[in-house]
């Protein structure tokens, strides 16, 4: 077995859907990002990723590419995933924790873990997502962006 862990931000910019956890979430901004700036599909990217010992996303992903401009964070995330499991690895469990002040995630942290396991190909219950505010204090307080945090465990399967 393997355990990896992850952790990304990205700033709230107007003018941009909100998308995280592959899902596009209401809100009167978005995240920044050469992607989408999908921060809870990057952190659980770079839990895999590392778990694996495959490096991270600026490996794979580098934000000069063109070739990724606007892509989505489930759209790494899948690629990943199938990085993995050449490597001759499967997800056993993952669990992302997003934190934001506004807006308010936990009514779509079921629709973020069915989404990311389907990138990840394994079942919605293998897939945990939470989310928590910082109590107002920090950038993710502020609500200048939001972070996430994320841990996967591989289990070797060839
Ligand atoms: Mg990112």
């Amino acid at each position: 077995m393997r355990i990896g862990h992850g952790i990304d931000a990205h700033r709230l910019v107007p003018g941009r859907p909100l998308m995280l956890g592959g899902i596009e979430v209401p809100h009167g901004s978005g995240l920044e990002g050469h992607s989408d700036g999908d921060a809870v599909s990057h952190a659980l990217c770079d839990a895999v990723l590392g778990a694996a010992g495959l490096g991270d996303l600026g490996r794979h992903f580098p934000s000069g590419d063109e070739r990724w401009r606007g892509a989505s964070g489930v759209d790494l995330l899948r690629h990943v995933a199938a990085l993995a499991r050449d490597a001759g690895f499967a997800v056993s469990s993952a669990q992302v924790v997003a934190i934001a002040q506004a807006p308010r995630l936990s009514p779509h942290t079921a629709a973020m873990a069915s989404a990311l396991a389907g990138a990840l190909g394994v079942e919605p219950s293998r897939v945990a997502v939470s989310a928590t505010s910082s109590d107002g204090m920090g950038f993710t307080g502020r609500g200048e962006g939001i972070a996430a945090s994320a841990v996967v465990l591989l289990t070797r399967i060839s």
